[in-house]
């Protein structure tokens, strides 16, 4: 299939050229043409799958394409794009332009972090695309400088961060300011229940797009893993470094703290590096960002939320410094590497506590990390560790299981714990979560596979209330000087 047969505007096809593509990408052959019908959608596609594309490419022709097409009056939105970060926001915005180049329409994002008063002269003037997060987004509602009664167009980008994210009542609130009769288009990688309300009251006889293999399971991405004692991890890390040439590597860690701490380690070894996360001003995370993407400094060392959405050209490397806290976010994690066509590399350094969550996620993929050694490095690996992982559950859990089983037993909370998962719930993992049927177009109801909440309630995800919702930036406000 080629661009040209699924019937796009020559401005587009011609902006697309620019760009270099020739052919549509699966969710793109997918999602263009249903779009294009003004259908809603609900799509599980992840990024690195060219989803952007998928949405920004129809959404640009169908508000080109509006009978009596007029300029949006001040403060008002033609369509309006949701992002779980500040990042993903400029980097759809940035789509937007790129996609839309030859079609005057006019752009701009909102988002925390930065001066509100150019945002609100940017929306004075009204937009035909905004891309916002929401909390900024109903900064604005609420200061009325903008005016969402006459969205046409809603698209919820990586929703399921959104929701990890606590978002989940701006949406509504945000949903409830835009007009019933727009078109709704929701992206996701992966299905929890609470994706599945969500769609359930927005989407409209949404056409489910069938998902693109995502990155961890296709053979783009080559992953492993070393066992190393926590003490031992930043030794192995330079080793690897060293031993294995890379070049450029972006280095996951769980928490903010962890970011500058490792940054600091690798700068004093002589390794440029530079921390993203949520407790820095957005110039200094764009300033992160643009050196690591010129080559100026060699690793980014981030964290989950930090790094999510980032599309940074052939990155040839992922770190798992620390695993992270749900086999869902190593998938998010990995798929910034293995991109567009190009082959990239996922290492994990694994301590004894963090081997459930590698379970955990050799159960989500379907597939066994291949377990490496480094040279000179005595591997830390946990005792009975082959028959565990042939049972996917550790042997500390297993006797939690059995506390639990006993009708005496205390039960305490297991799920708020991270990383911790609830025993002898392994219909879990069973099925990659964003794995779905069919495409089933013309389905009144979409089917999704079952699965719990992912643990993001957990305490370990304070750590990111920053970039969370408004409630959650309050509270930390008390504590701390942020964002
Ligand atoms: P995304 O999943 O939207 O983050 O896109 C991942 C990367 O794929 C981006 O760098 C896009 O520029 C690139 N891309 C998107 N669509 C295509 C296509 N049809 N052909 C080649 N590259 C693409």
């Amino acid at each position: 299939m080629s661009f040209d047969s699924i019937g796009l505007r020559p401005e587009l096809l011609r902006a697309l050229r620019d760009a270099g593509y020739t052919v549509p990408t699966p969710v793109q052959a997918e999602a263009i043409p249903v779009i294009l019908e003004g259908r809603d959608i609900v799509a599980g596609a992840q990024t690195g799958t060219g989803k952007t594309a998928a949405f920004t490419i129809p959404l640009l022709q169908r508000l080109w394409d509006t009978p009596n097409r007029q300029r949006p009056h001040a403060r008002q939105v033609r369509a309006l794009v949701l992002t779980p970060t500040r990042e993903l926001a400029a980097q759809v915005e940035e789509s937007v332009r790129r996609y839309g180049k030859y079609m005057p329409m006019s752009s701009t994002t909102v988002f925390g972090g930065v001066n509100m008063n150019p945002q609100v002269y940017a929306l004075m003037r009204g937009v035909d695309i905004l891309v916002a997060t929401p909390g900024r987004l109903l900064d604005h509602v609420n200061q009325r400088t903008v005016d969402l009664s006459k969205v046409e167009i809603l698209v919820l980008d990586e929703a399921d961060r959104m929701l990890d994210m606590g978002f989940i009542k701006d949406i509504r609130t945000i949903i409830s300011l835009i007009p019933a009769n727009r078109q709704s288009l929701l992206f996701s990688a992966t299905f929890s229940d609470d994706i599945k309300r969500l769609t359930d009251t927005l989407l409209k006889e949404p056409v489910l797009v069938e998902v693109a293999r995502n990155n961890a399971e296709s053979d783009l991405v080559t992953q492993s893993f070393l066992f190393s004692s926590n003490a031992n991890k930043q030794d192995l890390l330079i080793h690897l470094l060293v031993q294995e040439n890379i070049k450029q590597a972006l280095i996951f860690v769980r928490t903010k703290h962890g970011a500058d701490r490792l940054s600091v380690h690798l700068q004093r070894d002589g390794v440029s590096a530079v921390a993203i996360h949520g407790n820095l001003s957005q110039m200094q995370r764009m300033r992160a960002l643009s050196d690591f993407k010129t080559g100026r400094v060699r690793i980014l060392v981030a964290t989950d939320i930090a790094a999510r959405g980032l599309d940074i050209e052939q990155l040839p490397h992922v770190i798992n410094y620390d695993l992270p806290h749900t086999p869902e976010d190593y998938i998010h994690r990995i798929g910034r590497t293995g991109r567009a066509g190009v082959t990239g590399e996922a290492i994990s350094l694994v301590s004894s506590e963090e081997r459930n969550v590698l379970y955990g996620i050799e159960r989500l993929i379907k597939k066994r990390l291949e377990q490496r050694q480094a040279v000179g490095f005595t591997p830390a690996v946990p005792e009975n560790f082959s028959n565990e992982r042939q049972s996917g559950v550790s042997r500390q859990s297993k006797s939690r299981q059995k506390r639990q089983q006993s009708p005496f037993a205390f039960h305490p909370r297991e799920t708020s714990r991270p990383g911790a998962q609830p025993a002898g719930n392994d219909s879990r993992n069973q099925k990659p979560a964003a794995q779905y049927q069919s495409a089933d177009r013309g389905h009144a109801s979409v089917s999704m596979p079952r699965k719990p909440k992912p643990l993001s309630s957990a305490p370990a995800h304070s750590s990111h209330a920053v970039e969370g919702s408004r409630e959650q930036r309050r509270k930390v406000q008390f504590s701390q000087k942020g964002d």
